[in-house]
C-alpha cells in the first residue's frame, strides 16, 4: 500500500467527513502537491480551501517531530523515544496500583482511523484495564446515533449515499451550515434544485446554506424540537400522514402523534419565532413530492434534549413515510473525518468494536474471544466525554490523548484546561503543541494523515482507504507504534501490531456480526472499489459462525487468508439485498458481499423490523434568558478552520482568511449596546467570558449572537458553553446558552 515516489498516490482529505478524494505527489525535497481525484463520487475531484492545503501541516515547521518531556524547571524539553515512553508507562502503573485501573483514562478523537480507534480502546480494556475511555465524538453526533438507534435500530449517519439527493424531492436540512462546513457537498443540493426540488434550510442564522434555501426557518435556539412538533401536528390536522406506511412499517405512532397535537401552531410559533405560515409552507413542500429527506447536523444535536429533538425530526419522516423507502429518508451528517467510523471501533465508552453494545455479553464474549482475553475481565461502560473530562484530578489521575485538543472544543473549557492540569500526569499524542499538548507531561509527536495507510468511514457509511504517500519525517512515529511500545511496556507484548492492515484484519473479525459488520472488506477491496459500504459481512461458509448479538443472524468471522482472496468487483446492491444487515447476510450473497449503500429498504434493524416512532415534547433548554443573562449564544464553524483548528490555524492561507474569533450580532442589539462593526464585545456567561470583535449582520436573530469556536484565549467561545448535558447521548449542550454583552474599551 505504499506510495510511489513521484507518482500520484489516490487518498483522502484529512478532515471532514465527506472524504474528499484527492491525489498526493510526493517530490524528492519533502513537498506534497494536492491535484484532483475524479474518480471518486462524492467530490469529483472538488475541494474546499482546507483539503487543498492540507499537505502544508505535512511539513509546518511548527511540526513536532521529537518527543517532549516536562523537565524540573516546569519546561517541555525535547527527549528521546524510549525516555518518553519509559516515562509515560512508569506512570500508568503506578497510578493504576495506586487507585486501580478506572484512575486511567483515556481520550479520542473522531479525527483517528478505524484502525487506531480500535487499537486505542483495545488498549483501553485489555492493557489498562480501564472502563474510562471515550472520545471527542461525543460532542458530535452522539444524540443523532441515539435517536437514530431508537427508531431504526441502527445508526449509521446516512442510510443511503450522497447520490440520492438530487434525485429526492425535498430536502429539510435542521442545523447545518454545509456551504462553510463541506463545501463541496453542496453541489449535491444545487443539483436538487436545478432538477425541481426543494430545499429548507432550519438556523438561527442566515447562513451561506440558507441564502440558498427555498426556504429558511430560523428559530430561537433550542426550541428545534417544538418546531418539528409544530410541523407534524401540521401533518396530521392536514390528513398528510401515510397510515399505510405508518400502520405497515412502524410501532409506537399513537402516542407520538398525541405529543405532536399537544404543540399547536401559534403555540409553536411563540417558543420559535416561526411564523404559522412558514410552518404551513414548510409542510406543504415536504410533503407533496414522492420522495423526500430530513437530514440534521450539530444544531439540533448538541442541545441537552438533542436525542428527542432529532427523535422528533424521524417522527416527521415516518409519518410522511419518508424513511426505509427509495430516495427517502433521515440522516444524519456526521462531522469529523472519521466521526462515522470512530465510533463503531471501539472507544466510545460503551461500545466495543462493530457497534457493540459493552453491555451486551455476547458481544463481550465474541470480542474477548478475539481479543485473547477473559470476558469478564472486560471492564463495563465508562463516563461520557465531559464527564470523563470534569473526572480528572480526582477520580482519575492520569490521561492519555490521542487525536483530540479538548482545551478549544469542549464544553466549559476553562474549567476542562483546569482539571487537565490538576491530573498527576497527563501524556498527548499530536502532530503539533496544540493547547492541549502544552499542559501535557509527555508530548509525542505521531504521523499523519499521508505519512500512513488506515481507513476511514464517511457520513454516507462507505468504509474509504487513505493511502501512505510519502515516509514521515524523522523522529516521528505512528499512534499505532506508540500503543505497540506501551503494551509491550506494560506488559502485553501480543496484540499490537503496528502494520495498519493487519490491525484492520483483526477488527474485520471483532466486527464480524455486529451491526457495523466489516468482515466483508478488505483494504484490497478498498483499494479497487474506491470504498464499500458498512455493513459488509463476509460470506457464510461452513466454517464456525457467530450469532450476531444485535440482528441474530448467523455471520462467519472473517479469516486473515480472505483479504488476499481473489476480488471481483462490486456491483450496486439492489433493493432486496441492501434492505437490511440481516437480510444482506441471509440472502446468500454471492463470494464477495457488495456492500450495503442503502438500508432500510424492506425492513428496519429493530427486532419486528418496524421503524419506533418516540413521543417526545418539548422544553426549554438548560439555560434560559434572564435579566442578567438576556441573549442566547450559539457556535459553531466558519469555512476556512476546522474544529479546534490545532491543523488549520497553522496554515497561512487558512489563517489569513479566518484569523480570529468574532461576535456576530444583529444590527439592533448592536444599536442597543451602542457597539459599531469591528468593536471588541465581551460575551458573559454563567461559566466564564470571552472577548472578539463584533461582526454586524441582520442575517442573525435579534436575540442570538453567534460565534466561531476554532480558537483559545480570550476569544475561546467554548469558554462560554453549558456543559449540561442529553439524558440519552450524553451530549453537551453547545448550540445554546445565556450570555450577556458588554462593550469593551470605554464604548
Ligand atoms: Fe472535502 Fe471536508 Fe476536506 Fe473540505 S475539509 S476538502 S469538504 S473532506
Amino acid at each position: 500500500m505504499e506510495g510511489m515516489p513521484n507518482a500520484a498516490t489516490p487518498t483522502h482529505c484529512p478532515y471532514c467527513a465527506l472524504q474528499c478524494g484527492m491525489n498526493l505527489t510526493a517530490a524528492a525535497d519533502g513537498t506534497v502537491e494536492v491535484s484532483e481525484r475524479t474518480d471518486f463520487p462524492v467530490n469529483r475531484g472538488a475541494l474546499c480551501g482546507k483539503g487543498r492545503t492540507a499537505p502544508e501541516v505535512l511539513s509546518s515547521r511548527v511540526r513536532l517531530t521529537s518527543p517532549l518531556v516536562r523537565s524540573a524547571d516546569g519546561t517541555l524539553v525535547a527527549a528521546g523515544w524510549d525516555e518518553a515512553l519509559d516515562r509515560i508507562a512508569a506512570h500508568l502503573s503506578r497510578v493504576r496500583d495506586t487507585y486501580g485501573p478506572d484512575a486511567l483514562g483515556v481520550f479520542g478523537g473522531g479525527g483517528l482511523t478505524n484502525e487506531k480507534a480500535y487499537a486505542l480502546g483495545k488498549f483501553a480494556r485489555v492493557v489498562l484495564g480501564t472502563s474510562q475511555i471515550d472520545y471527542n465524538g461525543r460532542f458530535c453526533m452522539s444524540s443523532a446515533a441515539a435517536a437514530g438507534t431508537k427508531a431504526f435500530g441502527l445508526d449509521r449517519g446516512l442510510p443511503f449515499p450522497l447520490e440520492d439527493i438530487p434525485r429526492t424531492g425535498c430536502v429539510i436540512l435542521v442545523g447545518s451550515n454545509l456551504a462553510e462546513t463541506m463545501p463541496p457537498s453542496l453541489r449535491f443540493f444545487r443539483e436538487l434544485r436545478e432538477n425541481g426540488g426543494t430545499l429548507i434550510v432550519v438556523d438561527p442564522r442566515r447562513t451561506r446554506t440558507a441564502e440558498q434555501a427555498d426556504l429558511h426557518l430560523a428559530p430561537r435556539p433550542g426550541t428545534d424540537l417544538a418546531l418539528a412538533l409544530g410541523l407534524l401536528h401540521l401533518v396530521v390536522a392536514e390528513g398528510r400522514v401515510d397510515e399505510e406506511y405508518v400502520r405497515e412499517r412502524t410501532s409506537g405512532w399513537e402516542e407520538a402523534r398525541a405529543a405532536a397535537m399537544a404543540h399547536w401552531p401559534e403555540q409553536v410559533e411563540r417558543l420559535t419565532g416561526v411564523s404559522v405560515p412558514d410552518l404551513r409552507e414548510a409542510v406543504r413542500m415536504f410533503c407533496a413530492p414522492e420522495a423526500a429527506m430530513v437530514l440534521t447536523a450539530r444544531g439540533p444535536e448538541q442541545q441537552s434534549k438533542g436525542t428527542d429533538t432529532v427523535g422528533a425530526w424521524i417522527n416527521l419522516c415516518l409519518a410522511t413515510g419518508r424513511a426505509g423507502r427509495p430516495l427517502s429518508g433521515y440522516g444524519c451528517l456526521t462531522g469529523q473525518g472519521n466521526g462515522q467510523g470512530g465510533r463503531e471501533h471501539g472507544q466510545k465508552a460503551d461500545q466495543l468494536p462493530g457497534y457493540r453494545k459493552l453491555t451486551d455479553p455476547a458481544a463481550r464474549r465474541h470480542v474477548a474471544e478475539v481479543w485473547g482475553v477473559d470476558p469478564d475481565s472486560l471492564p463495563g461502560p465508562g463516563r461520557s466525554a465531559y464527564e470523563l473530562l470534569d473526572a480528572l484530578g480526582t477520580d482519575v489521575r492520569s490521561l492519555l490523548l490521542m487525536g483530540s485538543n479538548p482545551v478549544v472544543s469542549a464544553p466549559r473549557a476553562a474549567h476542562v484546561e483546569e482539571r487537565l492540569r490538576s491530573l498527576d500526569f497527563l501524556a498527548v499524542c499530536d502532530v503539533v503543541l496544540s493547547e492541549t499538548a502544552e499542559l501535557a507531561d509527555v508530548v509525542l509527536p505521531v504521523t499523519q494523515w499521508a505519512e500512513e495507510s488506515g481507513t476511514t468511514t464517511s457520513l454516507e457509511g462507505r468504509v474509504l482507504l487513505r493511502r501512505r504517500a510519502l515516509p514521515p519525517p524523522d523522529g516521528v512515529r505512528s499512534d499505532l507504534e506508540v500503543l505497540h511500545a506501551l503494551a509491550d511496556r506494560l506488559g502485553v507484548e501480543k496484540g499490537f501490531p503496528v502494520d495498519p492492515e493487519e490491525v484492520f484484519e483483526e477488527l474485520r473479525r471483532a466486527s464480524a456480526g455486529g451491526p457495523a459488520d466489516y468482515s466483508g472488506i478488505t483494504y484490497r477491496r478498498l483499494a479497487e472499489e474506491n470504498g464499500v459500504f458498512w455493513p459488509c459481512p463476509a460470506p457464510v461458509s461452513s466454517a464456525t459462525s457467530v450469532m450476531s448479538a444485535t440482528l441474530g443472524t448467523p455471520v462467519t468471522p472473517a479469516t486473515p487468508a480472505a483479504s488476499a482472496a481473489p476480488v471481483t468487483p462490486a456491483t450496486p446492491a439492489t433493493p432486496a439485498a441492501s434492505a437490511t444487515p440481516a437480510a444482506s447476510v441471509s440472502a446468500a450473497l454471492p463470494d464477495v458481499h457488495p456492500g450495503t449503500p442503502r438500508l432500510f429498504l424492506d425492513r428496519f434493524a429493530t427486532d419486528d423490523g418496524r421503524a419506533r416512532f418516540v413521543a417526545v415534547s418539548h422544553r426549554p433548554a438548560a439555560e434560559e434568558t434572564d435579566e442578567e443573562y438576556p441573549v442566547l449564544l450559539t457556535t459553531g464553524r466558519v469555512v476556512a478552520q476546522y474544529q479546534s483548528g490545532a491543523q488549520t490555524r497553522r496554515v497561512e492561507e487558512l489563517n489569513a482568511a479566518a484569523p480570529g474569533p468574532f461576535v456576530e450580532l444583529h444590527p439592533r442589539l448592536a444599536a442597543r449596546l451602542g457597539a459599531a462593526e469591528g468593536d471588541p464585545l465581551a460575551v458573559v456567561s454563567r461559566r466564564g467570558r470571552a472577548v472578539a470583535p463584533a461582526r454586524i449582520t441582520a442575517g442573525i436573530r435579534p436575540d442570538t449572537v453567534f460565534m466561531p469556536f476554532h480558537w483559545p484565549g480570550e476569544g475561546r467561545a467554548n469558554t462560554l458553553t453549558n456543559p449540561a448535558l442529553d439524558p440519552t447521548s450524553r451530549m453537551p449542550e453547545f448550540k445554546v446558552c445565556a450570555v450577556r454583552l458588554e462593550t469593551v474599551g470605554g464604548r
